[in-house]
């Protein structure tokens, strides 16, 4: 059962807590924190702490920042690693502005919206998400690097290196933190960590990115290493994916999955590819955000580039795992971690409920290599591109009215502003390749 103010209260008090940190994110999904004692507990549980809006970034204009704190009593969770005094505990929360409406600023609203029109047509979302990110060591003026001593490549068993015992303590941190851990792993670049947590629905799992990421950087920390989640920290080597695995339920039942259909896929599984198919190049503004997120999606990394699907081959956007049953599901593989995770399963769901609203149906299944057909190949096949770069996405953005209606017009306007501005500032560089290719030949 979810925890309640009450049992958060009790808890509290059992766990010795002395301060708890009231968290949520931006519209970028930067984690904020606002730390009180656990003497103001129960005026925040009561949901009247305040802070002041216009300092978060996105969020609003100073003559309207008053916003409420309301905590979400079941995501209570203390940090294992102990301070001198007293235990720390975290509360995610919920922002309402001053007239007592959630805050349309705020991304779990925009993600619980989502859900609740999914709701509405008896559907829940499912997620289990792949988080990949790279472990570098710092310098000696502790600041982070592009360096890793570590040869070790993919699922390799190498006792000996820092980053094997960092993820450890990764795993068994987030373990007393509630996560059940599936799978961790070392991946294909030297440096490069998976670590898979347990499928759930899709608030907690949004949740659960975002600690994630916030634990891994903790423990990362103590072990004197830097751990990122940039998309494409080093060329020429795999960048990092946060794949995301979906799927609905339906009366209880795994809306994906249908035994009587000879691949085992239902209905719904068949349109929701076809929504997401529909809307992937809006949808990538949202889950490859950054100018970076692009440097990844190039041919040779097992990153996508092309807009197909596929049960075979893990070249498409979408690929259909084996697994059937309960476990039926469609796997995205163009998210990134740098992405807000509220957003981008908000996009997702709104995008894959369109295609089963519409019936749309997706193109036929591409079992073959995309990377080995010739352009003319592809397009008779009708096989489109992901965006090339963050400009060309935030465009893509601007036409679709499907995924602008699910971020809602707040949202919307402030992401394209500042990814409009932050493409500006990246064009304006000169880039070291530029010098390299060009000083001396001019
Ligand atoms: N690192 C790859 C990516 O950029 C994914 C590798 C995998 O299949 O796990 O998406
Ligand atoms: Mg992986
Ligand atoms: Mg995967």
């Amino acid at each position: 059962a979810k925890l309640t103010n009450d049992d958060v209260r009790n808890l509290a008090k059992d766990l010795g807590v002395k301060f708890v940190r009231l968290q949520f994110t931006d519209i970028f999904g930067i984690l904020k924190n606002v730390a009180i004692t656990v003497e103001q507990l129960d005026k925040a549980l009561d949901g009247e702490l305040m802070f002041d809006g216009s300092s978060i970034e996105g969020f609003v204009r100073i003559e309207e920042s008053d916003m409420y704190l309301r905590p979400d009593p079941a995501t209570f969770a203390t940090f294992p690693w102990k301070p001198q005094e007293g235990a720390v505990a975290r509360l995610i929360c919920d922002i309402y502005d001053h007239d007592g409406k959630p805050f349309a600023g705020d991304p779990r609203f925009v993600l619980k919206r989502a859900i609740q029109e999914a709701a509405e047509m008896g559907y829940t979302m499912n997620v289990g998400p792949e988080a990949e990110f790279f472990l570098f060591h710092v310098d000696s003026e502790g600041k982070p690097t592009t360096i890793t001593h570590d040869k070790a490549g993919y699922f390799d068993l190498t006792p000996v290196d820092l980053g094997e015992n960092a993820r450890r303590d990764m795993v068994l941190t987030l373990e007393q933190m509630g996560f059940e851990i599936e799978a961790s792993h070392h991946e294909v670049a030297p440096g490069q960590h998976e670590i898979d947590f347990k499928f759930a629905e899709a608030l907690d799992i949004a949740d659960k990115v975002v600690t994630f990421k916030f634990v891994v950087r903790t423990i990362a920390q103590r072990h004197g290493l830097h751990a990122t989640f940039m998309p494409k920290p080093v060329f020429g080597l795999s960048g990092s994916g946060m794949h995301m695995n979906q799927s609905l339920m339906k009366n209880g039942k795994n809306a994906f999955y249908d035994p009587a259909a000879a691949d085992g896929l239902g209905q719904d599984c068949i349109y929701y590819v076809g929504g997401l198919m529909k809307h992937a190049r809006a949808i990538s503004a949202i889950v490859n955000p950054t100018v970076n997120s692009y440097k990844r999606l190039v041919s040779g990394y097992e990153a996508p580039v092309y807009v197909a699907w596929s049960a075979r081959n893990r070249s498409p956007l979408i690929r259909i795992p084996a697994k059937r049953g309960e476990s039926t599901r469609i796997e995205l593989r163009n998210p990134d971690p740098a992405c807000n995770p509220y957003l981008a399963m908000a996009v997702c769901l709104k995008a894959g409920i369109e295609g089963i609203k519409n019936r749309i149906m997706p193109p036929a299944p591409c079992n073959r290599n995309i990377y080995e057909m010739t352009p003319a190949e592809r397009e008779q096949l009708g096989i489109g591109s992901l965006p090339e770069n963050l400009h060309e996405a935030v465009q893509e953005l601007k036409k679709d009215k499907v995924i602008q209606e699910a971020l809602g017009e707040h949202i919307f306007g402030r992401f394209i502003e500042a990814k409009e501005i932050e493409w500006d500032r990246y064009r304006v560089q000169v880039h070291p390749w530029e010098i390299e290719e060009y000083l001396t030949k001019f």
